[in-house]
């Protein structure tokens, strides 16, 4: 061996040396900072508070106007017909009984078919107006005969408040301007003017109510600091690692669209079937989709719910969810693992019509797919569909909305540092001071995607502690509300309005 190459080797393994060492020096040091951000969340506030005794007797009596409500069968449908008009009519006429004080001192509104909406004049006309949203309109109730009590029966039995729309969503318009009610009793208002705006037909897209209200709320220039609508629930054990009920308020929302995808074939008998069929072509497709799903991406909003969650989690989970300039390749494995969690990750694609031909010895001459897409905060509609399109076109299909009218962009994030946020916040602590705020990413639609350009800031809760068995009740059998919880909900509106 030559001097030369020894001094080399040496300088080499110099060389390797100290970038091991270094490696290991930032390891450590990587390691610290993670521990030390781990170690520096905030601290949490003690869990199980409790509301002081004979705070629900402050709300009492909210159960039989939700059941009085709940009585009037408002079942909407997309193109109106078969809807219960004079249902509709009685429920609109039912509120003037059920709330006086409301209605001798707001302005009411009725807008359009479907709209509601209810002005109660701030004292302090420079700071902008809050948006308190809900819907009358109810989903139908097929198995009526199967249901404990009657799905419009409207019974107070058992501790519940049973039937439609006592979870989703008149639950939310009752307890709000009963709120009202109580604060006008007691001769207080709110400093800022606060719209209650509700609409008769959320639950098949809100164009006769919402999208009526919107619009004039902004012809009269309106322009707000915040709205709150329906969303997640003050969610009970659901989330297993958290040491509380988390209000999961939604902050922003995901948008939509059915893509249709066509495969064009000749048709004809099955007996002699070219080598690729359009049916063939539609499958080879939608296995394409189901391969390449769309990238993962912790967002805005999935980084603010895993900060704020923080301090109410274990160790281990607190140095992940603290450190993700670290650990989001982490998280967004552990994360895609599961379908709840993976829908926070990314944009989804869920095949769910198919169709080729209609009988069994016939080929196609169009082969379909439906495809159910959730479109991530951040994303559109436009850069979904071309990314699909480039999935499919090599099979020879191609993509299209499938219903254009039901397409929704993705809505914007909200702030988290907001005084529409803060005061929420201080709400639920004087409502369901055993739970904590956490922002969320909303994956269902509601009617807020109607008053987009007209707010600051667009928040998404149902002040209803519910565990997931409780949320079976929505859209299905013995949708109903504890008495307590209901009360609970009315003093969270008390609360609310009377801080805002
Ligand atoms: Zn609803």
């Amino acid at each position: 061996m030559k001097a030369g190459t020894y001094c080399t080797n040496m300088l080499a393994i110099n060389i390797m040396i100290a970038i091991g060492c270094l490696a290991l020096a930032g390891a450590a040091l990587v390691v610290v900072v993670a521990l030390a951000r781990a170690m520096t969340t905030p601290a949490a506030a003690k869990a199980g508070a409790r509301l002081p005794a004979g705070s629900l007797d402050e709300t009492a009596g909210v159960e039989e106007k939700l059941a009085a409500c709940v009585r009037r069968p408002t079942v909407s449908s997309f193109d109106g017909l078969g809807e219960n008009a004079a249902a509709f009519a009685d429920f609109k006429e039912d509120l003037r009984l059920l709330f006086p004080l409301v209605h001798a001192n707001l302005e009411r509104r009725d807008i359009g078919e479907h709209g509601l909406l209810f002005t109660w004049k701030g004292a302090d006309a420079k700071l902008k107006p809050a948006i308190l949203c809900a819907h009358f309109d109810v989903v139908p109730a097929e198995d009526a005969v199967q249901w404990r009590h009657g799905p419009f029966s409207g019974d107070i039995a058992e501790g519940f408040v049973w039937g439609r729309g006592t979870q989703d969503i008149k639950v939310m318009l009752v307890t709000a301007l009963y709120a009202a009610e109580l604060l006008l009793k007691e001769g207080k208002s709110p400093r800022r003017t606060v719209y209650f705006a509700f609409g008769g037909d959320e639950e098949v897209g809100g164009n006769r109510g919402a999208a009526k209200i919107s619009a004039e709320l902004a012809r009269m220039g309106v322009k707000a600091s915040f709205l709150l609508d329906e969303g997640g629930p003050i969610a009970d054990g659901m989330l297993s690692f958290a040491d509380r009920p988390l209000a999961l308020v939604g902050i922003a929302e995901k948008g939509y669209i059915d893509v249709l995808l066509e495969a064009e074939g000749k048709g004809g008998h099955a007996s002699m079937p070219p080598r690729i069929s359009a049916a063939g072509a539609i499958a080879r497709a939608v296995a394409a989709i189901e391969a390449k799903p769309f990238p993962a991406r912790l967002s805005f909003t999935v980084r603010s719910f895993l900060d704020r969650l923080s301090p109410y989690v274990g160790m281990p989970y607190r140095l992940l969810f603290r450190n993700l300039w670290l650990t989001a390749p982490i998280v967004k494995a552990a994360f895609g693992a599961a379908p709840t969690t993976n829908a926070m990750l990314r944009t989804t694609a869920a095949p769910t019509m198919l169709s080729g031909s209609s009988k069994e010895n016939v080929l196609a001459d169009l082969a379909t797919a439906n495809i159910n897409m959730r479109i991530l905060p951040g994303e559109t509609v436009s850069g979904t569909l071309e990314r699909v399109t480039r999935i499919v076109s090599p099979f020879g299909v191609t993509a299209r909305p499938h219903h254009p009218k039901e397409v929704v962009e993705p809505l914007p994030e909200s702030p988290v540092d907001h005084d529409g946020w803060r005061a929420i916040e201080a709400a639920l602590r004087g409502s369901f001071p055993e739970a904590v705020a956490v922002p969320f990413l909303f994956s269902a639609g509601t009617d807020t995607k109607h008053y987009r350009t007209i707010t600051e800031a667009m928040y998404r809760l149902t002040p209803l502690l519910q565990t997931s068995k409780d949320l079976e009740g929505v859209h299905g059998r013995d949708e109903r509300v504890a008495v307590d919880n209901l009360r609970r909900c009315a003093l969270f509106y008390k609360r609310l309005i009377a801080s805002i």
